[in-house]
């Protein structure tokens, strides 16, 4: 890990998590950062405060999240948002009509229509492209690409995307790299440490962990991306009330002892899988036989708790093994304790229809949690039977 925190102490990952920037309060000594449940702060004169203002620019509650993220990141500065995507809008504001984005072709579906929709109105363009190509890319460069924006492992096709390669085509062509860590998480990955400019989270998954709240993280070493990022924290809004933030702290306390259940549940679900005859396809960066695996094997230490596969008997038998399972919860979203099942075609990356983005209307994808192994086997053998 590079650049740690200076509030690591050089403690393990675990320890950072329950520990950086969550010191006792000093009044009271209470154990668990307090929700500083206020919108404004008594300064003592004119001009004379806390270093605490007004909540919208800053709020002791967000600081305690943002610094132990930023320590779970390898970071040296966090910003934390009012959810993933307004994280992700904030990244992109640097950027100016003319300016380009180039994306990999499997991405978040609401990343695709923020960048497409929203972006393409403000006169800022994207491409897709196939990052498990890497020379294809450098050979055919984007004139203006000021962003290269990639997900590993993608949602929902779990392609993994060789990070410290593409840190360098980026760099050789003057561009930043951004990378979507939602689904490995800092704990099994730290795209900082390979080469990435910045790193964006959705903590509504599993860093939070829990379904009950969402939002948003940016992590990076560039100080002027953090100025920009904080200013425009301020000036946007786009901010997590205290509740959240406690919230998301707590949940991010215990993501390592999580991540490690999820990545065993998950594998035996592949076991399962793997030899059904419901099942034509397991997609799972932990299969030798998955495309980039010695990839995902260097640059992850555990391959998480996400699971897609292909339906032998095509779409109507995937929407009957997902109507069938009773256990996994048919619902969007994914990282918590309990284990989902949702169609992305037609659920999480319906915007995506008809781009380049489209994914095989065969597909499910499943959010394995950390309920009893014997108990998630059981129900998706029922679904499948
Ligand atoms: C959910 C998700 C997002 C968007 O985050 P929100 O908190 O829903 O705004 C971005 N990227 C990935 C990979 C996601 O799964």
């Amino acid at each position: 890990m590079t650049d740690s925190n200076s509030q690591d102490g050089g403690f393990g990952f675990a320890t950072r998590a329950i520990h950086v920037g969550q010191d006792p309060e000093p009044i009271t000594g209470a154990v668990t950062v307090p929700v500083f449940q206020t919108s404004t702060f008594a300064q003592e004169a004119v001009g004379k405060h806390s270093g605490y203002e007004y909540a919208r620019t800053g709020n002791p509650t967000r600081t305690a999240l943002e610094t132990a993220l930023a320590s779970m990141e390898g970071a040296a500065f966090g910003v934390a948002f009012a959810s993933g995507l307004a994280a992700e809008d904030t990244i992109l504001r640097q950027l100016s009509p003319g300016d380009h984005i180039v994306l990999g072709n499997d991405a978040y579906g609401g990343t695709f229509r923020l960048i497409s929709k929203v972006f393409g109105a403000a006169g800022i363009t994207h491409s897709a492209h196939d990052f498990s190509n890497l020379s294809d890319l450098a050979d055919n460069w984007p004139a203006n690409t000021k962003i290269v924006w990639a997900e590993t492992p993608t949602n929902p096709l779990l392609s993994i995307v060789d990070i410290e390669a593409l840190a360098e085509v980026t760099h050789a062509n003057g561009a930043k790299l951004v990378i979507d860590n939602t689904f490995a998480t800092p704990y099994l990955q730290q795209p900082l440490s390979l080469g990435a400019d910045a790193v964006v989270h959705s903590t509504t998954k599993y860093l939070g962990g829990h379904s009950d709240v969402v939002g948003g993280f940016v992590a990076t070493n560039d100080g002027d991306l953090d100025q920009h990022l904080r200013f425009l924290q301020n000036a946007v809004g786009a901010v997590p009330g205290p509740w959240d933030c406690y919230l998301t702290l707590r949940g991010a306390k215990t993501l390592a002892v999580r991540m490690d259940r999820h990545n065993t549940n998950a594998a035996a679900v592949v076991d399962l899988l793997n030899s059904h005859a419901a099942v034509s396809s397991v997609l799972y960066p932990g299969l030798e036989s998955h495309p980039n695996h010695d990839i995902a094997a260097r640059q992850m230490s555990g391959f998480g708790g996400m699971v897609s596969f292909r339906a032998a008997g095509g779409r109507d038998a995937a929407m009957r093994i997902i109507e069938k399972a009773k256990l996994f919860t048919l619902a969007e979203s994914l990282g918590a304790v309990e284990s989902l099942i949702e169609h992305p075609g037609v659920m999480t990356h319906a915007s995506a229809a008809g781009s380049a983005l489209e994914v095989p209307d065969d597909l499910v994808r499943l959010s394995v949690g950390i309920e009893d192994a014997a108990d998630i086997l059981a129900d998706l053998e029922q679904a499948l039977a």
